[in-house]
């Protein structure tokens, strides 16, 4: 076999095909049989809904190997509503139906994190100033209804909205709702609620603290973040 010589990189392009190098010598020729049970099929039993974010790799973070999770990765990790008819995000929606109806996944983790710059810019476009892009400012809308929140007053008891610019300094409010909003778009979809409602399929919120490494999750019935204890 003729190979590519590799050397005709450098950088970190050239390290990162050095990491595949290893990554064959240690997964493929080090568990032959792993690997190559992998070849024809993939039984995933998470479906994973990350953010693009090069900090937060979802699969990194939880320790996952070749085929244990189906990842999709977006600017903010939203899920945008079940709608055949609006193609804002149908390659989403494509691989949500591939892992649900194809996979037969019995967990979906929408995957939020700290520092958040998708969110960030959601904020922006909910105060009129959307980032001069092509395609982001219209992607965040579904981030909308996140960014509208209200507190109780102590003063007179009464529900009041949090400023935007308040938003902006407290964005992990907005990062935790996205997730919760985008856990009650996922049950738009027609073939999720019936799975969700036969308990045969799970959906989890976590939000990852980028500072500290704490994760936290959503409790089932309440909705509330909580960080995980241990070790
Ligand atoms: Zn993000």
């Amino acid at each position: 076999m003729c190979e590519f010589n590799k050397s005709i990189f450098d950088g970190k392009i050239s390290k990162m095909i050095e990491s595949a190098l290893d990554f064959r010598k240690d997964e493929y020729e080090g568990s032959k049989d792993y690997m190559a049970g992998l070849a024809d099929h993939q039984h995933p039993e998470v479906l994973m809904i990350g953010c693009s974010d090069s900090r937060v790799d979802p699969a990194l973070i939880c320790g996952s190997k070749p085929g244990d999770i189906f990842t999709i990765r977006n600017v903010a990790n939203l899920v945008p509503p079940y709608d055949t008819a609006n193609d804002l995000g149908h390659g989403v929606r494509a691989a949500i139906e591939y892992g649900v109806k194809a996979l037969n996944v019995s967990n979906i983790v929408v995957f939020g994190h700290a520092h958040c710059g998708g969110i960030k810019a959601a904020i922006d476009t909910a105060a009129g100033n959307a980032p001069e892009f092509d395609f982001i400012g219209p992607w965040l809308t579904i981030a909308e209804n996140a960014c509208r929140q209200e507190v109780i007053d102590p003063a007179t008891g009464a529900l009041k909205s949090i400023p935007i610019e308040q938003l902006k300094i407290y964005s992990y409010l907005v990062e935790r709702q996205s997730v919760l909003h985008s856990i009650e778009n996922l049950k738009t979809y027609p073939w999720i609620k019936e799975r969700v409602d036969a308990g045969s399929l799970n959906l989890h919120g976590w939000w990852f603290d980028l500072e500290s490494g704490d994760l936290w999750v959503t409790n089932p019935k309440t909705g509330q973040f909580l960080p995980v204890e241990g070790h």
